[in-house]
């Protein structure tokens, strides 16, 4: 499912979050939204989600204006940095979960949603915890179930946002590969934000620089770290963070 926003234009008061924002993401590809704290990442990929309305713009799936079309509809999954599993619920009950609140006339069988959720975590290679609850899960093993469980749906677009923020380096590390993995089996069209730049020099195809509301760059790894396009560019990359 391909990705279009044209003259997308946000605002929060006087201040313009999303500064008149021109993009494509092509069918199948794992996009990095890259920058500082405050540049406006958050609110590109909720306006992208539906949960939050543009001033003027629009936003295309496959060339449809999503606009027009309620946030359930959108066939998108959302995977978020605080960790978006219901306590109350066991890994098998959370990764159902988008699976049983379906209409009727779409909703599987209870044996489809067995051998669905058993799929994703065999997938994720954690269904030994299937009965397991949240609290017993380690930071990265819950992230890989809101994977899992953002898949469920077989939604055709993934948004994360910023993942894997809370975690520590090494378990972050090995989240990227985990994300990359499952973006390419299950053939969605992702798009991923961080301010953290080796995670999107690792992780991405493409990475959209942005600053203060605006797209400085956007482009490969390669282009974007060999040839930063402004100054921004250079000395946000020079920063190590
Ligand atoms: P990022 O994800 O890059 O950190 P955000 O999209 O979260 O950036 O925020 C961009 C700017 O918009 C920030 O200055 C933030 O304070 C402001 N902002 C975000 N959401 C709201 C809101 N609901 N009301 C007012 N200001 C907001």
């Amino acid at each position: 499912m391909s990705i279009e926003v044209r003259n997308l234009v946000k605002r929060f008061g006087t201040l313009a979050v999303c500064d008149n924002l021109n993009l494509t993401i092509n069918s199948g590809e794992l996009v990095a939204l890259l920058g500082p704290s405050g540049s406006g990442k958050t609110t590109l990929l909720r306006i992208i989600a539906g949960l939050e309305k543009a001033d003027s713009g629009s936003v295309l799936f496959h060339g449809d204006d999503a606009t027009r079309t309620a946030v359930r509809e959108r066939n998108v999954g959302f995977v978020f940095q605080h960790y978006a599993l219901f306590p109350q619920m066991n890994i098998f009950e959370n990764v159902a979960f988008g699976l049983r609140v379906r209409p009727r006339a779409t909703r599987p069988s209870e044996a489809q949603i067995r051998a669905k959720v058993m799929d994703l975590l065999k997938l994720v290679q954690l269904d030994w915890l299937a009965e397991r609850y949240p609290h017993q899960l380690s930071g990265g093993q819950r992230q890989r179930i809101a994977l899992a469980r953002a898949l469920a749906v077989e939604p055709k677009v993934l948004l994360l946002d910023e993942p894997f923020g809370a975690l520590d380096a090494k378990v972050r590390k090995e989240l990227r590969r985990w994300l990359r993995r499952l973006h390419d089996e299950m053939h969605v069209t992702s798009v991923f934000v961080t301010h953290d730049q080796d995670e999107a020099m690792e992780v991405a195809d493409r990475i959209v620089v942005m600053n203060q509301g605006r797209i400085e760059q956007d482009g490969s790894p390669d282009q974007v770290y060999d040839h930063p396009a402004t100054p921004f560019v250079l000395q946000f990359l020079g920063d190590v963070n």
